[in-house]
């Protein structure tokens, strides 16, 4: 019980730090990434406040270095999840009960852990078991991360600050309850921000947590548990699942309690669990919340107007960071004749100067792509432009996969504006440019909306603005997010909330109060100081000459009875 109107400190995004030679940042994230590429951390599921160390125990090898093993994870069966469903059920009422200040102190607590003591730490865990680089482990897994908490906590408050008017002896109130039952958080590889944003977003908004994350991201979904436990987060309220992911989705959309799933991921697997949950609508007690943020094949359009070298940076670093592995990295580009050559001049001199390697050397700006699979199915698209005659490969195609699963960083170029490579979402480093004529900008533009099924981001460059104005108009319904002179990639929450439509996602953009608004479910408080006393209205009542009437009628009755009370008393006396 508090008495006092609390505020969160505006929050302001967290400073990206540069791990320059010679800075202490770097001295100890070098230092961080030994300590645990040495130890053999042992991850274990952490179901209603216990870590459970039960059952197979699966290894993990960095990506860039597959011979090697720096731990494992501990596989679950369904007997835990539906432990973990029990146990967020019984945190329910504790958790949604209280004081929102209390909710907000942990998860902003655990920025300034992430922010301070556990960087290192979790950043080294994220470009080992993830392989990314210093930088992309610095922008995700500390300072996204860190935004997300500081932010999310913020919108809350703003959230619960809206309330209904009210008028005249009426208080109206507005209070935004947690979903009825439990949630499901379902997180990808790729970034451990999401990884900790999906279940501690909802926890924030007083819901209790299933959490899966993916097995590719288990050593730093390990440190972000650590973190949540250490800033007080109480038993029950998010638990950690890792199991066999078809298997654990069964058990929870099974379940009459499930109310809600907040997933990122593929767009298969997001409508297979839109199938599933429709599947068992009859079970629920609610209607669940269904929240995907999904697939992309985001594209970048140079006008014959745009800035050679910022077009031509944008497709290095937009299509080849993290080695194409984020749901915005570009991966179609649309160029005019009249730039291609210099454009691909500049562009492969970029690429040639990228190194590739394990993350441990800070000069590499490419690593490994994820696991096996990944490397099988971006080398695949590979091979197939190096056969096709409509395709030709202009930078890069190399790969290999003795040591880790790296792949060069590979430019396509095709004839063919329905090549499978400008379709497709490949998830790896490779960018495919489709030249256009200069005077077919519309029909550019018209191409770029109707060839892909996604619809997360996309950059516009010119200089130009009727050419701005029109590809933004175009383009309404074809991205998300969109960029001017800019590459499609590296939202900053607070600054460009994230997601997209079509095949990419619900579109409820994580990192701002859309999102935070999904997960509750707000009940209106009518509170009346003065009630009526009586039920008629005054439209009931009667006006003018029928008023008169009534009168006249109510008049008569009354001299009626008057006339013979007074006859009745008359004949008494005599
Ligand atoms: P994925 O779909 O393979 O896995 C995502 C999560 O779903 C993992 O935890 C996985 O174990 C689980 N999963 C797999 N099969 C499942 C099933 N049948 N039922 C329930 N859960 C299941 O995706 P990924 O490879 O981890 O991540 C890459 C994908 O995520 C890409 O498509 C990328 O575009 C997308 N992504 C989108 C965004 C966005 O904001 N739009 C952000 C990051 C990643």
């Amino acid at each position: 019980m508090s008495n006092g109107a609390f505020s969160i400190p505006r929050p302001v995004n967290e400073p990206v730090l540069s791990y320059a030679p010679g800075t202490p940042a770097r001295r100890a994230l070098q230092s961080a990434y030994e300590t645990l590429y040495q130890a053999h951390t042992a991850i274990p599921q952490f179901i209603n406040g216990v870590e459970i160390f039960n059952g197979k125990k699966i290894p993990i090898r960095p990506p860039h270095d597959h011979q090697h093993t720096v731990g494992y994870w501990c596989e679950g069966d369904q007997s835990d999840v539906r432990a973990a469903i029990e146990g967020a059920l019984e945190a329910r009422s504790r958790w949604a009960a209280a004081s929102w200040e209390q909710r907000a102190a942990i998860f902003l607590k655990a920025a300034d852990l992430i922010a301070g003591p556990y960087r290192a730490q979790i950043n080294a865990a994220t470009m080992i078991g993830q392989s990314k680089n210093a930088i992309q482990a610095e922008l995700d897994a500390a300072c996204e991360l860190v935004d997300f908490l500081r932010f999310n906590a913020y919108y809350m408050e703003q959230i619960y600050k809206e309330q209904p008017e009210s008028t005249a002896s009426i208080w109206n109130r507005m209070e935004y309850r947690p979903l009825e039952g439990f949630t499901f958080a379902i997180t990808p590889f790729n970034f451990t921000a999401i990884a900790g944003n999906l279940p501690s977003c909802m926890a924030l908004m007083g819901n209790v947590v299933v959490w899966k994350p993916s097995d590719k991201q288990a050593l730093s979904a390990h440190y972000l548990m650590k973190v949540f436990r250490e800033s007080g987060l109480p038993a029950g309220v998010i638990n950690m699942v890792m199991g066999d992911p078809a298997e654990t989705a069964k058990t929870v959309f099974g379940h009459p309690d499930f109310a809600g799933v907040h997933f990122t991921g593929s767009t298969q697997v997001f409508k297979d669990i839109w199938e599933a949950v429709g599947k068992h609508i009859h079970t629920y007690k609610t209607y669940p919340r269904i929240v995907g943020e999904t697939g992309g094949k985001d594209f970048v359009i140079a006008h014959p107007t745009a800035q050679l070298k910022p077009l031509a940076t944008a497709l290095s670093r937009g299509a080849f960071e993290y080695q194409g592995q984020k749901c915005s990295a570009a991966s179609r580009a649309y160029l005019p004749k009249s730039l291609w050559e210099e454009v691909k001049e500049t562009l492969n001199r970029q690429i040639e100067r990228m190194k590739m390697g394990s993350p441990a050397d800070f000069g590499n700006f490419i690593n490994a792509v994820i696991d096996r699979k990944a490397y099988n199915r971006i080398t695949a698209y590979i091979e197939r432009a190096k056969e096709s005659t409509e395709a030709e490969i202009i930078s890069g195609g190399a790969f290999g996969d003795a040591e880790g699963y790296f792949i060069s960083p590979t430019v396509i170029q095709t004839t063919n504006p329905k090549y499978e490579t400008l379709v497709k979402e490949i998830f790896g480093p490779v960018l495919t440019v489709y030249v256009y004529e200069d005077e077919k900008w519309d029909e550019t533009l018209d191409l770029i909306d109707e060839t892909s099924p996604y619809a997360l981001t996309g950059a516009v460059f010119s200089q130009d603005r009727y050419a701005i104005e029109a590809a933004t108009e175009r383009l309404a319904d074809a991205a998300g997010n969109l960029y001017i002179n800019d590459k499609p990639s590296g939202a900053v929450v607070g600054q460009q909330p994230f997601g997209g439509g079509r095949a990419s996602g619900t579109n409820d953009k994580a990192g701002s109060k859309l999102n935070l608004l999904r997960w509750t479910s707000p009940r209106t408080i009518k509170e009346n100081f003065i009630p009526p006393t009586d039920f008629p209205y005054p439209f009931m009542e009667k006006g003018g000459r029928e008023q008169v009437e009534e009168q006249v009628r109510e008049a008569v009755h009354k001299l009626k009875d008057l006339g013979s009370d007074i006859v009745s008393r008359l004949s008494e006396k005599k």
